[in-house]
């Protein structure tokens, strides 16, 4: 069973084989424990919780469910682009912020044509190339993703034993717990981060200033939901474990999860931090790398592509698909995928990429605003879509999604909740 849970923002809930995978965790606090313990009533346990990236729609309510949820999370699995702000913004936020703040002065003096694309990018969100890095820059390659021997077609569930030995530099924060900032004064820090960048953007008078400002309380929000989770990870005790979305565009080859149960499709699960960049840079959020997780299909299950904020592909026009070749038996095997970015068209290019690579008969579409979805999405057969809520008709969240009942056939597939009317304007 995959549910979208009608919370603002996006969060999925995936049960098969008797575990339980929550992906993304919506936007506030205390939506998916409300949820969980009112509409769905039977999960006590979630054996793992991902996050695709840490937009506020994706990562806002995942501290909190760690922190104050009845029930008990297995393992986490978390972006790779933090590993390297992780240790610093859990032990002195203060000092993190600091520098992030004096990065932001540079800026003001003189905006590099980074952070002016950036904000350039952040400004439009509707446009199709919505990335401020000039993905024609990535190398051209002729290579198919990898093959990989986790799509074997065979049931596989869970286990939690099989797991790499957590990352040394984690494993050092866990073991001197009692160097970690404490909450009260991580919000001290962030406050005051936020005042002083206020006080900068008032004082400016032209509008690049000013929204190179807003960017930054932007990223101080990041920064903190960051901070939140990586310090109810260790509190919690809970395994972590991280996705590296450069790992997988050096190479094409994704590596690491749980095989035959949930694996990376555009990402290597890894050990070691990259080398540091400029802070503002790890925490800038590219929807290009959002993390995109598939629960393979097999001979009894249908397959869930988890496709977050991704295009599905990179290099230029994102054109090059990552999506790896399925071996001839499962090619026609049903897929259901999230839809790309909340069926936004910044993704359109995502739709060639699911048609040519698999038989993916349902888009299950959680979150995203007004703008959202785009003509590409409803040219989609309305048969395939499904919605939480439909923002232009105005309807109430409700939880949605697709069920599978034995025996396996795809005939036998319900769908729960909610058809798509994003077509059908409130105003009509
Ligand atoms: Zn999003
Ligand atoms: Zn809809």
């Amino acid at each position: 069973m995959l549910l979208a849970l009608p919370i603002s923002g996006e969060s999925f809930l995936l049960r098969r084989a008797g575990k339980n995978v929550l992906v993304d965790g919506g936007y506030k606090k205390d939506e998916i424990a409300h949820v969980l313990e009112h509409q769905i009533r039977d999960v006590q346990y979630l054996d793992v919780v991902v996050c695709t990236h840490g937009d506020g729609d994706h990562v806002g309510g995942l501290s909190a469910l760690l922190e104050d949820w009845v029930g008990r999370v297995g393992q986490l699995w978390l972006p790779g682009r933090w590993v390297n702000v992780v240790p610093q913004l859990a032990r002195d936020p203060a000092e993190f912020l600091n520098q992030l703040v004096l990065e932001l002065d540079a800026e003001l003096k003189k905006p590099s044509e980074e952070v002016v694309s950036m904000v350039r990018h952040a400004e439009n969100e509707g446009i199709k190339h919505n990335d401020w890095r000039d993905t024609a820059s990535l190398p051209e390659t002729n290579d198919e993703p990898a093959i990989s021997e986790w799509l074997d077609g065979y049931d596989q569930s869970l286990d939690p034993k099989d797991i790499l030995p957590e990352p040394e530099w984690f494993h050092a924060l866990r073991q001197a717990e009692e160097q970690l900032a404490s909450d009260e004064f991580a919000n001290r820090a962030f406050k005051s981060a936020r005042r002083r960048v206020k006080y900068r953007q008032k004082r400016k008078s032209s509008g690049l200033e000013i929204q190179i400002a807003l960017h930054w309380l932007g990223l101080i929000e990041t920064a903190q939901a960051i901070r939140n989770l990586a310090v109810a990870a260790i509190r919690h005790k809970i395994p972590t474990r991280w996705f590296d979305y450069e790992g997988f565009a050096k190479t094409r080859k994704a590596a690491g999860g749980a095989r035959g149960f949930l694996v990376p499709i555009n990402a290597v699960e890894q050990a070691t931090p990259p080398t540091l960049l400029a802070r503002y840079m790890h925490l800038t959020q590219i929807n290009r790398e959002s993390l995109v997780f598939l629960a393979p299909p097999t001979r009894s299950r249908f397959g869930i592509l988890f496709c977050a904020d991704s295009p599905l592909g990179d290099g230029s026009d994102f054109s090059q698909s990552f999506l790896p070749h399925l071996p001839r038996r499962l090619r026609w095997s049903p897929i259901v995928a999230t839809a790309p970015h909340h069926g936004s068209e910044s993704n359109s290019i995502a739709y060639d990429h699911l048609q040519k690579w698999a038989n993916v008969e349902v888009l299950l579409r959680a979150g995203g605003s007004t703008k959202q979805p785009g003509p590409t999405f409803l040219e989609q057969h309305r048969q395939l879509r499904l919605c939480t809520k439909c923002p232009k008709a105005g309807h109430v969240p409700m939880l949605t999604g697709v069920f599978a009942a034995a025996p396996y056939r795809w005939s036998n597939l319900i769908a729960l909740g909610r058809r798509c009317d994003c077509s059908i304007s409130r105003k009509a």
